[in-house]
């Protein structure tokens, strides 16, 4: 199936792309993004057939039904690093946790959070690609913490890439830091940048349309690309795991095949719930897929009353800081789904232009038919997160805990709400909700208090980073970025 973009076609690039090209290189026209042509759709008996699926078989249904141009040989390899999570078997647990929430946790991975269940199989088969085709690509990543981590394990020492990662200084946690200044490979570069996380994201926008930096790479021969959610060789992998969730419902008895649920979905970029849109599109009975964000509430207000405004509005730094995000990406692709490109094109255009747009009443009440909202305090993330923990044994990262409003407002019937992060991840917050206090722990310190308090033990992939040498130390203000990355370049 080849890809077309969403703000349509400039007379310049293609006017369809394969899968491989497209996330190759995932800049479309007008700066908008590649979308699949038509979403594959579920057949009848998709869901009998596949009750007794693993996760790998189904996620190669599902990728197979994409048709996409990757040789089969190289998507199962790719799959096959799901064996890497916690438990092979069944790299995505879902639990029950109370009479109508599930929670599906997507942070079994290597790194702790949802971004390896895409950026694991997504990084063996761009580096595979790119190694067959003979190029050398540098694959830029913007983080608010948890995509750098994810994208450099995944990258690490892989061949024909080589990956610069810049992070918002002081917006991520130690773990999180940790995770990315200790990764040791000679292909890999950390740049810590004085700003945040839609600094550094604009400043990967930037340097990806800039022809100066894209001539000086020309130069050195290698070409640019991108592991960020906008690549649609991540939004493919998160589209697997809506279907095995409900899947996971079907076989634990809960559900018949054909009951509808909800997917609740903690959302920055807007790549997970995106998935989810697409698995319904595709066949998965949702009846709606439910926005939980944080005090950055842009998505909630453009949900709810059809705006998107930015003007006046700053980012808040919050204790879910891989949702502090402002201009949300893959809201773009819904909006292209939805109403096409030309009026894509039109509300990007006044959003970069203007910090806002508005739909119609019409197009609003289209969204709200696939979407709800709402928006979770910090505050409020202590109480969920101490009222889980100590009465119901379940316990969440501050990322997973903004679900819990929307399940308390949609529990009609079964919500699949989505835990991103393991709370190793946040363990100062998570203390500060367990103490009801608000002082500052060093993360190693409020891991090892929650491991004892809950008698529960500090997975060794965390515990061993407090241990290592850094090996990245550089942090820059954001204009010297492609002076640094050109410098790493030549080493
Ligand atoms: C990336 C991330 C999110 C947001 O996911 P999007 O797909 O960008 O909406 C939420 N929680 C955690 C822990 C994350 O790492």
């Amino acid at each position: 199936m080849n890809f077309i973009e969403t703000r349509g076609n400039d007379g310049i690039k293609p006017v369809e792309v394969s899968f491989s090209e497209a996330i190759l290189n995932p800049s479309a026209s007008y700066g908008g993004l590649y979308i699949p042509k038509e979403l594959p759709k579920c057949e009848d008996d998709f869901f009998e057939k596949h009750l007794n699926s693993s996760y790998k078989e189904l996620a190669y249904y599902l990728l197979k039904k994409f048709e996409i141009d990757i040789e089969n040989e190289l998507i199962k390899n790719a799959l096959n690093l799901y064996d890497k999570f916690d438990d092979p078997k069944n790299p995505v647990p879902v639990k029950k946790v109370e009479e109508n929430l599930y929670i599906s946790e997507l942070y079994h991975g290597p790194t702790r959070a949802f971004k390896d269940m895409a950026l694991q199989p997504f990084g063996y088969i761009l580096s595979a690609l790119a190694k067959k085709r003979g190029e050398n690509y540098l694959i830029l990543a913007a983080t608010s913490g948890d995509t750098g981590p994810a994208t450099l394990e995944t990258f690490k020492n892989k061949p024909n890439i080589k990956v610069a990662c810049l992070y918002p200084d002081g917006g991520t946690s130690d773990v999180q830091r940790l995770q990315m200044v200790t990764e040791d490979a000679d292909n890999l570069k950390v740049i810590g940048i004085i700003g945040d996380f839609d600094d550094a994201q604009s400043a990967l926008k930037n340097l990806l349309n800039s022809q100066i930096f894209k001539n000086k790479l020309k130069e050195k021969g290698i070409k640019l690309s991108a592991a960020n959610s906008v690549n649609f060789g991540r939004i493919i992998f998160q589209i697997i795991y809506h279907f095995h969730s409900y899947l996971e419902l079907v076989r634990m008895g809960d559900i018949k095949i054909g009951d509808e649920v909800y997917l609740t979905v903690p959302s920055g970029n807007f790549g997970n719930a995106l998935g989810g849109y697409y698995a319904k599109k595709m066949g998965l009975p949702v009846k709606k897929i439910l926005i939980a964000s944080n005090e950055n509430n842009v998505l909630t207000e453009l949900i709810k009353e059809g705006r998107y405004d930015l003007r006046g509005k700053f980012l808040k730094k919050t204790t879910s800081p891989a949702m502090d995000i402002l201009k949300s990406s893959n809201v773009e692709r819904v909006l292209f789904d939805k109403f096409g490109s030309k009026r894509t094109k039109e509300l990007m255009d006044s959003l970069n232009e203007n910090d806002y747009y508005e739909l119609t009443n019409e197009e609003l009440k289209e969204l709200q038919a696939d979407f709800e909202a709402d928006f979770t305090t910090d505050e409020e993330i202590k109480e969920y997160i101490r009222e889980y923990a100590l009465n119901k044994n379940y316990l969440m990262d501050p990322h997973t805990a903004t679900t819990i409003k929307l399940y308390e407002k949609y529990k009609d019937i079964k919500n699949i709400a989505y835990s991103t992060a393991e709370w190793t991840k946040f363990a100062p917050t998570v203390l500060n909700a367990l103490n009801k206090d608000s002082k500052k722990y060093r993360d190693l310190e409020a891991l090892i208090e929650i491991a004892k308090r809950l008698r529960i033990m500090i997975p060794v992939v965390i515990e061993e980073l407090f241990n290592k040498p850094i090996v990245h130390n550089s942090v820059i203000e954001k204009d010297r970025i492609d002076e640094e990355i050109l410098k790493f370049l030549d080493t």
